[in-house]
């Protein structure tokens, strides 16, 4: 299946934000590329983005998964732009044993939507890394996703790079589109700092009840989606782990694009 690291792999999640990142280059992309670099080349990767958000459980078992243009409106450039990693069946069987009894449906039909390889694209432009992606289970609690994210971690020493792609602020009704480069509301800045020194802390627990962080929460994550692949990345933390938050900043106001690796 893939190459054994000597240290685990750490465990990160993405702030993947508008899909035109992939053909920008900007602070973002260019930590995104700085991190691909600095980290152990993964022997496989297992991506869980906002985008495959469904009532299922599932997991990508194709050979080579298509790239899914799952976006409207936006440059011709963009639905041209193919990432061709191949798929890793051995690691989706791998998963499917680390969740037993939950059934987990091995998937034919998805493959990488843009919240994986939008952000791929720039961490690891050669697309030689085969990669899998498992669904969020729209119909399941925060703790599901968070006990799945613990139940994956021996993934970590297995050569696997947990990746969550997703938005620790995301709110497209008050995301300024006229005005990109503004600096975040107050509120959306607030959250962030607030789940910041919950990560620092350790305080998984209060980041999985995210309901109960207040009304900053409820803004910062109208809908759970772009939130919950932060839960899979946490679940996968060790104590012994650190964290570093590589990339920064805010987009129109609303969209935080703050990544956080948890690693040794
Ligand atoms: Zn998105």
């Amino acid at each position: 299946m893939t190459a054994f690291a000597p240290h685990p792999l750490p465990a990160i999640f993405v702030g993947h934000g508008n899909p035109k990142n992939v053909v920008r280059s900007n602070p973002w992309t260019d930590g995104w590329k700085a991190l691909g670099a600095a980290i152990p080349r993964p022997g496989a990767i297992l991506a869980v983005s906002a985008h495959w958000y469904i009532p299922a459980t599932r997991v990508t078992a194709m050979p080579h998964p298509r790239t899914i243009h799952d976006f409207g409106g936006f440059p011709k450039e963009l639905y041209e732009i193919e990432y061709p990693a191949p798929g890793d069946p051995a690691l989706a069987r791998r998963l499917q044993e680390l969740l037993a009894p939950l059934a987990v449906e091995p998937d034919e039909r998805w493959g990488l939507d843009h919240g994986t390889w939008s952000v791929l694209h720039h961490l690891f432009p050669r697309a030689d890394i085969p990669v899998v992606q498992l669904s969020i289970d729209r119909a399941q609690p925060p703790s599901y996703h968070y006990e799945i994210g613990r139940r994956l971690a021996p993934l970590r020493d297995e050569g696997v790079l947990l990746l969550g792609s997703g938005n620790l602020v995301h709110n497209l009704e008050a995301y300024a589109w006229d005005q990109p480069g503004l600096g975040a509301f107050g509120w959306a800045s607030g959250f962030e700092e607030k789940v910041k020194d919950l990560l620092l802390s350790g305080q998984e627990a209060r980041m999985v009840d995210y309901a109960s962080l207040g009304p900053e929460a409820r803004l910062a994550i109208p809908t759970p989606d772009h939130y919950l692949p932060l839960l899979y990345v946490l679940g996968a933390r060790r104590k012994e782990d650190k964290v570093h938050f590589p990339v920064e900043g805010f987009d129109g106001g609303s969209v935080s694009m703050l990544a956080i690796s948890i690693s040794d």
